[in-house]
């Protein structure tokens, strides 16, 4: 199947052309035609399905069909995080640059100043957080009353992160449900999901796809070698140096968890351990204040981790290398979405030699590998990384992380 036989309009097939899509992925495929009947929508899918184009595109392409006016708000699509309304932000402005409508991202942390004049100005796509979407309705800066297309982004994390009562209330601004499309994005259709849906859908249709199982693509992977020894205090150096605020580091035991968790303290950064011996309340905390960003770093042996509800984070660091290499795939998994920048790096000492070709058989591919100057493995440990590629580069500087965004980008800069 190509797009063209989807019956999109020809200025989104042109967009479409232009971003250098040839086929519809599958979420896409079974999307794309449900939302053009004006169908409602379950749609189960992950990010890194082409799930944004599955519902931007037959949403641009309604509105475009219907004639909507311009300087009217037509659509409204929640989603949990800023970083998800960029994007989709980012997906609307490609594929409707050949269509007359303007969109706007809206989110909390910003001034809301220039969003209000933005509004002024007219738009007819918003894409919002959920608080600062009331915050600007509560100010009388926009009028949702004539919405008839809302998406829900990323459903499920919404309700993770606490927003259910925030999605409620910007509902009650928008017109009744069967005056609405409603179409609702979530990697998993919980017990929640579902009771959501019931109140918010008409008679929904319900699509799904296999989630990509290529996550470790996305990811950009290091191994930097280092002496055992100085393994924490590469780390710390590494946290500070780049101005981590939210970082994920596994070891393999809970001894070694605790153990590191008190180091990094040491070293003047907020940490917390959890593991099999910390009470479910003990867990709940360190989770609680790592997700309000008190606590910097979470120290996690590989079960603990298991059941966590974080996921993409920015930093994830292999303090010490699982045994079992699945568990690295899984570790590393925690962070990095499509498109954005998620570091997965391995710290790995002389010993680990063997984790490290298991987990590279795993992946059929070698983890770039980088010694960072004044961590320079001493000699017995630097013969076992000799037959690997290697680059040698200055330990990172603050802010974003050097390199490329993946692994392969990475490996290109070697100097
Ligand atoms: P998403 O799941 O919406 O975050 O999309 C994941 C990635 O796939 C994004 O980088 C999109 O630009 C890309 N993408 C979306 N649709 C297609 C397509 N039909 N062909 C190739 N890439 C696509």
């Amino acid at each position: 199947m190509n797009f063209e036989q989807l019956g999109l309009a020809p200025e989104l097939l042109r967009a479409v052309a232009q971003q250098g899509y040839t086929q519809p992925t599958p979420i896409q495929q079974q999307a794309i035609p449900m939302v053009l009947e004006g169908r409602d929508l379950m749609a189960c899918a992950q990010t890194g399905t082409g799930k944004t184009a599955g519902f931007t595109l037959p949403v641009l392409h309604r509105m475009h069909s219907r004639q909507k006016r311009r300087g009217t708000i037509h659509t409204l699509v929640l989603t949990p995080t800023r970083e998800l309304a960029a994007q989709v932000g980012e997906n609307l402005a490609a594929y409707g640059q050949h269509l007359p409508y303007r969109s706007l991202v809206v989110f909390g942390g910003v001034k809301i100043g220039p969003q209000i004049r933005r509004l002024r100005q007219g738009v007819e796509v918003v894409v919002a957080t959920p608080g600062r979407l009331l915050d600007l309705a509560q100010q009388g800066a926009l009028d949702l009353s004539r919405v008839s297309t809302l998406v829900l982004d990323e459903a499920d994390r919404m309700l993770d992160m606490g927003f259910i009562h925030d999605i409620r209330r910007v509902i009650r601004l928008l017109p009744p449900r069967e005056k609405r499309q409603n179409l609702l994005f979530s990697a998993t259709f919980s017990r929640e999901i579902r009771q959501l849906a019931a109140g918010l859908m008409n008679d929904p249709v319900s699509v799904e796809v296999a989630p990509e199982n290529t996550t470790a693509e996305r990811i950009e992977q290091r191994v930097h070698p280092v002496d055992k020894a100085r393994k924490r205090e590469l780390l710390s150096h590494m946290i500070g140096r780049g101005n981590w605020q939210q970082v994920l580091v596994f070891t393999r035991t809970k001894h070694g968890a605790n153990r590191l968790c008190q180091q990094l303290e040491k070293d003047g950064l907020q940490s917390a351990a959890i593991h099999g011996n910390k009470s479910q309340a003990a867990r709940t905390r360190a989770l609680q204040g790592f997700k309000a960003g008190k606590i910097r770093v979470l120290v996690a042996t590989d079960i603990a981790a298991r059941g966590l509800d974080i996921e993409q984070l920015p930093h994830v660091v292999n303090y010490e290398l699982p045994n079992v290499p699945e568990d690295y795939v899984h570790r590393i998994g925690r962070t990095g979405r499509a498109g954005r920048e998620g570091l997965a790096i391995s710290l790995v000492s002389a010993d680990e030699s063997k984790q490290l070709r298991d987990i590279e058989r795993l992946l059929g591919a070698a983890i770039p590998s980088e010694v960072l100057e004044g961590y320079q493995p001493s000699a017995s440990a630097q013969a076992h990384t000799e037959a690997r590629p290697q680059r040698r580069k200055p330990a990172p500087r603050r802010g974003r992380p050097q390199g490329g965004r993946r692994g392969r980008a990475a490996s290109g800069n070697r100097g």
